[in-house]
């Protein structure tokens, strides 16, 4: 028990759920985010501001800290400035498949990226920037960036991770040939990283699988169909993260996995908004402990909690060989602090298996 008491974090041991981590993106269109935190949807104003209220409601389950997902080199500033207000907040710097237009548009990509690189290494200065992304490949939005732009710049933030040696936030739908090519291409410079919000098929999966320092990142799109759970099945946990996509992704009535989700909250439609209570179709934080109640329902771990710790150690830090120093070096998505902290939950839990 002596190493549990090093955490000094009572709340880490005693309540159960402390330990989920969460991943909290902005996909596409990141204003729908940040717009739906502030009560607009589709521009229309609902309801009052309310992140603060969404923050507490995930402290108080068990959430422990939360990154913030940039998707393009103004809304990492924006993400970066938003993980200032809390010490339980971090973010990503990186430019989404889906916006990589914006390298081109400036009329100098590489001045674009050393933008992107100052304020990563602003950020990690800070202590507050924990990866590079989210970047990789949509094929399913063609629409907002072409295939030749999202590989070239896809790659291009290669270099941003090995410059920076942080780990990567990954974006992949519908690509899954091209993404695991690239990722093959660079895996000497790729510091390891996390999948998102995988839907892909099993061949996909163990496609990404092959890469020793790949996670998967799973949410409610994980686990919305029959297929979708056998897939999330076959994701050994200790290669898995769990993740909102929050406001996006949440666990619907109509999909597969609801009948694992244990924990509910009162929802509300926006236009009678009370917080007291969710926003019905507006993901959340909180919520992260469905995700968890599915993945270990489905898979038919009893014990809840180990599967969280187990969750939370992925995300807090993954050791590897740097292939191009031949030296250990140990990437985190966390400062030296949480680190230490999870090694200590970890030591405690083989003292006490
Ligand atoms: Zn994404």
């Amino acid at each position: 028990m002596a190493s549990l008491k090093m955490i000094g974090k009572p709340k880490f041991i005693l309540c159960n759920l402390s330990d989920v981590f969460l991943l909290m993106l902005v996909e596409a269109f990141p204003q729908t985010l940040y717009g739906m935190f502030k009560g607009l949807y589709h521009g229309k104003k609902c309801h009052v501001p309310d992140i603060a209220t969404v923050l507490n409601r995930a402290w108080s389950a068990g959430v422990d800290r939360i990154i913030v997902t940039g998707g393009s080199l103004e809304e990492s500033r924006e993400a970066l400035a938003i993980a200032e207000t809390d010490g339980r907040l971090f973010c990503t710097v990186g430019v989404h498949p889906t916006r990589c237009n914006e390298f081109e548009e400036t009329g100098d990509p590489e001045k674009h990226y050393q933008a992107l690189f100052s304020l990563a290494k602003e950020g990690m200065q800070k202590g507050k920037v924990v990866a590079i992304g989210e970047c990789g490949l949509d094929y399913d939005r063609l629409q907002f960036c072409p295939v030749d732009i999202q590989k070239k710049y896809f790659e291009k933030q290669f270099e941003l991770a090995y410059a920076t040696k942080l780990p990567m936030f990954l974006h992949m739908r519908a690509a899954a040939e091209d993404f695991c090519e690239i990722v093959e291409r660079n895996k000497n410079r790729f510091p390891g990283g996390v999948a998102h919000s995988f839907t892909g098929s099993a061949l996909d999966r163990d496609k990404l699988l092959s890469f020793d320092k790949m996670y998967l990142g799973v949410n409610g799109c994980s686990l919305k169909t029959a297929e979708n759970l056998d897939v999330m099945k076959g994701i050994p946990i200790e290669r898995m993260m769990i993740e909102t996509d929050s406001p996006y992704c949440d666990i619907k009535n109509t999909h597969a996995g609801i009948k694992f989700v244990k924990s509910t909250w009162p929802s509300k439609k926006k236009e009678k908004y009370d917080q007291e209570s969710l926003v019905k179709g507006r993901n959340e934080p909180c919520l992260v402990r469905q995700v968890l109640e599915v993945v270990a329902g489905y898979k038919g771990l009893g014990d809840i909690n180990q599967v969280s710790s187990t969750l939370y150690h992925n995300t807090c830090r993954h050791s590897q060989k740097m292939t191009f120093k031949e030296e250990i070096q140990e990437l985190v998505f966390f400062p030296q602090d949480l680190d230490s902290a999870a090694d200590a939950l970890l030591s405690g839990h083989h003292e006490t298996d």
